[in-house]
């Protein structure tokens, strides 16, 4: 299945990011959401690989490989997209896991670099590894051009790239080495993707530009992971929220229904898809997905 053609089709394309649960629990509850989240027909899941470059090599193959093998067997149809990132790999770990991900059937690899853990202060590549996301994605076309590739891109950013501009210099090479579609970080304010998108535009970047969204559903939660990304909650949303400071349902209606507004505008504006994380539940995304018939 080749993921660019579905952007082609006219329709804003749907997609759903996962993560590898940890506990049995969390595979069990994982189940139950992926099945809801199906009713929605996306074109395509990712499952995301390591965490804040604190994983092992092991462990972070270990555990995205499981929920590829778990969705590939009982999901046939659905196109599946691993991320890979650099962290602690050398370039024969990197092509030890493509092979067995090709094996599987993956249609796509979103190639990253990854995080420095987190008691360290900079991103340092392992040797015989890469530095930037830009050399995964290099050796992906040359030795796995059965796979789409995707990037990230920042709408507000990477937090570590000095300006915009500088960042989108970066993104314009992972795109001219092979990146075909970009999946966004997490942002709150459409304002900041559409500035982005500008640029984007002026950089000569023409592959599809997907937005990344997170309703909120829990505050803490949220204040935590936008804090680690670099990405702002609006202070209208921030208000709204703080409001339900201790009521859960409070909060859940108030994410969804930013969040709803937030999508609905976008496809007025005419993005060709909308990427959610939706951090292994489904009740936010399928009320937005039905409230815009998505
Ligand atoms: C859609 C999406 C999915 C993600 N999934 C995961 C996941 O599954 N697991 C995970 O651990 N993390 C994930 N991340 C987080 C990601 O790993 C981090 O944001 C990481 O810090 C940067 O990764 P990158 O691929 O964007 O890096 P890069 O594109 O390499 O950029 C990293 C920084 O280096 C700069 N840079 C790039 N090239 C150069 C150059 N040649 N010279 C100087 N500076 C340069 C960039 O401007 C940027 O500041 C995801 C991010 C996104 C947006």
């Amino acid at each position: 299945m080749d993921l660019v053609s579905l952007y082609k089709k006219g329709k804003p394309v749907v997609s759903f990011e996962f993560f590898p649960p940890k506990t049995w629990q969390g595979i069990a509850e994982l189940y139950e959401h992926f099945r809801e989240l199906m009713k929605c027909n996306p074109g395509y899941i990712t499952c995301t690989y390591g965490a804040g470059g604190n994983t092992s090599l092991e462990e972070a193959q270990r555990r995205t490989l499981e929920v590829l093998r778990w969705v590939r067997g009982d999901y046939p149809d659905i196109p599946v997209v691993s991320h890979l990132t650099c962290v602690n790999a050398t370039k024969i770990d990197l092509q030890n896991y493509l092979y067995k991900v090709k094996e599987m059937s993956v249609s796509g690899i979103v190639a990253l670099r990854g995080d420095a853990p987190s008691h360290t202060l900079s991103f340092v590549s392992v040797p015989g590894g890469f530095r930037y996301a830009v050399e995964l994605v290099r050796l992906i076309k040359t030795e796995f051009p059965e796979f789409n590739i995707l990037v990230g891109g920042y709408p507000e950013k990477h937090p570590e790239a000095p300006t915009l501009e500088e960042d989108i210099k970066h993104l314009r090479e992972k795109v001219d080495a092979g990146g075909e579609i970009v999946l966004t970080q997490l942002f709150y304010n459409n304002d900041d993707f559409y500035r982005f998108r500008d640029l984007c535009e002026k950089a000569k970047i023409n592959v599809p530009i997907i937005p990344g969204i997170l309703p909120v559903t829990n505050l803490a939660q949220v204040k935590r992971i936008t804090s680690l990304c670099g990405a702002k909650l609006t202070q209208i949303l921030l208000e709204r929220l703080e409001k339900h400071e201790k009521d859960e349902e409070g909060q859940f209606s108030v994410g969804v229904y930013y969040a709803t507004r937030q999508v609905e505008d976008l496809i007025q504006q005419g993005v060709p898809g909308v990427h959610f994380y939706v951090l292994n539940k489904s009740r936010a995304a399928v009320h937005i997905c039905r409230a815009l018939t998505l």
